[in-house]
C-alpha cells in the first residue's frame, strides 16, 4: 500500500523536486504552498500518513500547523532555520524530525522511513536503478538506455516503466498500474496499458512481439524481469 504524504512548501522549485522524488519512491503526494492550502487538504481530503512541513509560509508559520495535526501523523519539519532553540521547541511540540535546508533527498527519504517505522510501517528503499540484458534504467537521473544508446520516453511511458522498476520481478496488476500512472478514475481503462506497453516494448525490447523484459501476466498485469532472473 502506498503511503500518502502531505508536502507543505511554498518554494515552488523545491516543492516540485521533492514532489517528483517522493512519487518516484512510490509515495502518493499532495502538495500545499500555504497554510490555507494545507489546512484545506487536511480538512477535506484523505489524511496523510506523514507530513513534510516548511516553517516560513506566506500566510503564517508552519509551527501553527504542527500543533493542529492529528495525533499519530508524523511531521518532519524542513526548514532553513537552524537555531537549536527552534529545533528543540518543534521536536518538543511533536515534530518527528527536523531537517535543515539544504538537505539531500536520500537523507530525507531515510528519515521519512525512520519516522514511519516508529509508527509501525516498514518501508524498504525503492529500487531506483535497474540493469538487465543491456537495458539500464536510472529513475533518479530520468534516463533509460539500451546497449548504451539513450532512449527517449514520453512522460507517461517513463511513469509506467518506473512503476514496474519499483516492483521489478513482481507482478503489478492492471488496476494498480492504471491507478498509479493515470489516476484512480482510470482503473478500467486497460486499453491504455496495452497501448503504452506496446510502445515501451517497441523502444526497449529486441523483439517487441516476443518480449523478454516487459512480461505479460495474462489476465493479471505486467512484470518487469527481475535483475537476477534469466529471460
Ligand atoms: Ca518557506
Amino acid at each position: 500500500m502506498s503511503m500518502r504524504v502531505l508536502l507543505v512548501e511554498d518554494d515552488r522549485e523545491l516543492r516540485s523536486i521533492l514532489c517528483e522524488s517522493l512519487r518516484l519512491e512510490g509515495y502518493l503526494v499532495d502538495t500545499a504552498a500555504s497554510m490555507a492550502e494545507a489546512q484545506a487538504l487536511l480538512k477535506h481530503s484523505q489524511m496523510p500518513d506523514l507530513v513534510l512541513l516548511d516553517l516560513g509560509l506566506p500566510d503564517g508559520d508552519g509551527e501553527v500547523l504542527l500543533q493542529s495535526l492529528p495525533a499519530g501523523t508524523p511531521a518532519l519539519v524542513i526548514s532553513a532555520r537552524q537555531q537549536d532553540g527552534v529545533k528543540v521547541r518543534l521536536l518538543d511540540a511533536g515534530a518527528a524530525d527536523y531537517l535543515v535546508k539544504p538537505f539531500s533527498i536520500s537523507e530525507l527519504l531515510a528519515r521519512m522511513r525512520a519516522a514511519l517505522r516508529h509508527r509501525g510501517v516498514h518501508l524498504r528503499p525503492a529500487l531506483t536503478r535497474y540493469q538487465q540484458h543491456g537495458l539500464v534504467i536510472d529513475l533518479a537521473a530520468h534516463q533509460v538506455s539500451l546497449h548504451g544508446e539513450l532512449k527517449h520516453l514520453t512522460p507517461t511511458e517513463f511513469k509506467l516503466l518506473a512503476r514496474l522498476v519499483r516492483n521489478a520481478g513482481q507482478v503489478v496488476t492492471h488496476r494498480t498500474l492504471l491507478a498509479d500512472v493515470w489516476g484512480a478514475e482510470f482503473t478500467e481503462h486497460t486499453h491504455y496499458l496495452r497501448l503504452y506497453m506496446a510502445q515501451l516494448r517497441a523502444k526497449l525490447e529486441a523483439v517487441p512481439a516476443d518480449p523478454h523484459l516487459l512480461l505479460t501476466e495474462p489476465g493479471v498485469g505486467y512484470r518487469l524481469l527481475a535483475e537476477a532472473e534469466n529471460g
